[in-house]
């Protein structure tokens, strides 16, 4: 895909995802891996002021191009991007309930079979460390490993996939996976599916929805 067209689709992305309650205020962070490099939203903005313009350009040596400065997240998408071929997006927010169960440090366990769909039996939570850190980056490249998404301490969540439309649709789904979680806590503690039927959701998902479909 093109440069331009990628530009616009990550704004769409941005738009959709703040229509679902996904990024309040200025928070939150979004790029697509794009000519050797990656597109990143700019710094401090909102989703209300994001142009296909506005977005900056930035290299896997860290080399800018755009009149902004990129988001202050710009190391763990680099380091996604980077350390993770077969990635394409990222998708960071501040989104509520993720922020909830973050905030409690929890891993999201098996207590739905949905919890699959970042790839394992459990969705990890980083620990903490400051925004905008190396540490914070090397902890969330660890609580992704064999995952494409993972809450952070006292922070949100962090999703990653093979296009922006995927990223995105992986984070909505992480923030709904929080909010049921946290409801099931709310009446008890939730009985979990064990690890052999999470490996038996997790191969079905390899073929579920239209891939094997022919023309
Ligand atoms: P930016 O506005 O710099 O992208 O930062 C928002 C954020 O989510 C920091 O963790
Ligand atoms: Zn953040």
């Amino acid at each position: 895909m093109s440069e331009s067209l990628l530009r616009q689709e990550l704004v769409l992305t941005a738009q959709q995802l703040d229509k679902n309650g996904l990024m309040p205020v200025a928070s939150g962070n979004i790029s697509v891996r794009c000519n050797d490099g990656f597109l990143i939203t700019p710094s401090g903005t909102t989703v209300a002021d994001l142009t296909p313009e506005s977005l900056v350009w930035m290299g896997f040596d860290s080399h800018v191009r755009g009149d902004l400065v990129p988001s202050s997240e710009w190391r763990f998408h680099q380091d996604i991007l980077q350390h993770r071929p077969e990635l394409n997006a990222v998708v960071h927010t501040h989104s509520t309930f993720a922020v909830t169960v973050a905030c409690l440090g929890w891993d999201i366990p098996a207590f739905h079979y949905m919890v699959a769909v970042a790839g394992g039996d459990t969705i990890r939570c980083a620990p903490y460390a400051t925004f905008g850190t190396q540490e914070l980056s090397d902890h969330a490249l660890t609580a992704l490993q064999d995952r494409k998404a993972c809450l952070l301490a006292h922070h949100g969540l962090l999703a990653a996939h093979t296009s922006l439309e995927k990223t995105r649709q992986l984070a909505h789904e992480v923030e709904l996976l929080c909010e049921q979680y946290w409801r099931v806590r709310q009446m008890g503690e939730a009985k979990l599916l064990s690890k052999e039927e999470m490996a038996v959701v997790i191969e079905k998902f390899g073929s579920y929805g239209q891939i094997r479909k022919q023309p």
